[in-house]
């Protein structure tokens, strides 16, 4: 454990040297990995109410969880910050969690619920962790409304009038100022889900995608986490028991430890790429498409790329990631990009990079449209 101390303690300053990678490291002003915990709801806001056995709502078990998890952190690695976006019963608005998210250079944002099927009980059960994406899942989709439905609640829905996750063009908007951080917070929310079926012992059932507002305005990686459903009578004993509530904390614990070892790693491997590279090729910015990412180093011949040429790749962390096309134009990236998808490509996605540095695609697109 002392290792891990000095090695968490090592990794947060090579990263405040180096900051190779300005999108997912570099946020922090402070020496330390903020982590923002948000639990869900609060005060005039309930969340879901369960099956109504109980006078705890899904407010409670959140709160609980989100302290109990937080304590934990600071206790265990106390290197990295704790921040809540509530640690009583009140109720920040979505647009206030998220502005402070922004505003206290939070790397790292989860924010933790408890799921209901409508109705009061149900036979669903299980947890889900969500990272922010497109679904067309039907229960998926419930979900997302559920939690973005307290904005209706709110004093000022002003706020809110550009999220639209039913327009694509919105979406797509959202998705662009997430792709930097979704590799990141999607290996968290597999974390997340392994281990609570391994440490709490819980049917997962999945990481998932869906348009959460919470997920859509934090510029970091984020996930949302579903602990269980309120609305099924044993799930509901368990969220509400001590044990069950510790059971889940060291669960959501164990993830975060994984996540932040596995950016230590990177982090060795960060200062390596540093050392050795010759000046960043690109000047003000450039797009590239992301093709693939790979713990291999492949020669970038099109053999190589189902055909593909002018193949650049990029070593970040422990991966390599393979990239189609250079351009300072995103019209012609974009067609780059399809050229790509139909080359059998079919995630990948268009990455900016301002003087050789790895930027949010959105911040890139308002620089150019400026
Ligand atoms: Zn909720």
């Amino acid at each position: 454990m002392q290792t891990y101390k000095l090695s968490l303690f090592v990794f947060i300053i090579i990263v405040l040297t180096f900051s190779f990678n300005t999108a997912l490291y570099s946020q922090s002003s402070s020496n330390n990995f903020v982590i923002m915990i948000d639990p869900g709801h609060g005060g005039k806001d309930s969340g879901t109410p369960g099956t109504g056995r109980y006078r705890t709502t899904e407010k409670d078990i959140a709160l609980d969880v989100s302290l109990a998890l937080g304590k934990m952190i600071q206790e265990k690695i106390p290197t990295v910050k704790v921040v809540y976006t509530r640690s009583n019963d009140i109720y920040p608005t979505l647009n206030g969690r998220t502005i402070l998210a922004n505003k206290k250079d939070v790397d790292l944002f989860i924010s933790i619920h408890c799921n209901a099927q409508p109705g009061r009980t149900g036979s669903a059960y299980g947890s889900e962790t969500y990272v922010l994406g497109t679904t067309k899942n039907k229960q998926n989709l419930e979900v997302a409304k559920r939690e973005n439905s307290v904005i209706a609640l709110e004093d000022n829905t002003e706020v809110y009038k550009d999220f639209n996750p039913d327009s694509p063009e919105s979406v797509l908007g959202l998705m662009i100022a997430q792709e930097a951080y979704l590799d990141h917070s999607i290996k968290l929310a597999r974390y997340i889900e392994d281990e609570f079926q391994v440490t709490a012992k819980r049917k997962s059932r999945g990481v998932k995608q869906n348009i959460f507002y919470v997920l859509a305005y934090t510029y970091m990686p984020s996930v949302l986490v579903e602990l269980g459903f309120l609305t099924h009578k044993k799930e509901e004993d368990f969220l509400n028991s001590k044990r069950g509530k510790e059971l889940m904390t060291k669960s959501l614990f164990n993830a975060v430890e994984k996540y932040l070892q596995y950016l230590n790693v990177n982090a060795n491997d960060i200062v390596f790429v540093e050392e050795n590279s010759t000046k960043p090729p690109f000047k003000n910015i450039e797009f590239k498409v992301q093709i693939a990412a790979s713990s291999k180093e492949l020669e970038t011949k099109p053999y190589n790329f189902n055909g593909l040429d002018d193949i650049s790749l990029i070593k970040e962390g422990s991966l390599y990631r393979y990239f189609y096309g250079c351009s300072p134009n995103y019209e012609i990236i974009k067609q780059f990009e399809e050229k790509a998808r139909k080359n059998g490509y079919e995630s990948c996605f268009v990455v900016a990079f301002k003087d050789g540095k790895k930027i949010p695609l959105i911040d890139a697109l308002k620089t150019i449209s400026n």
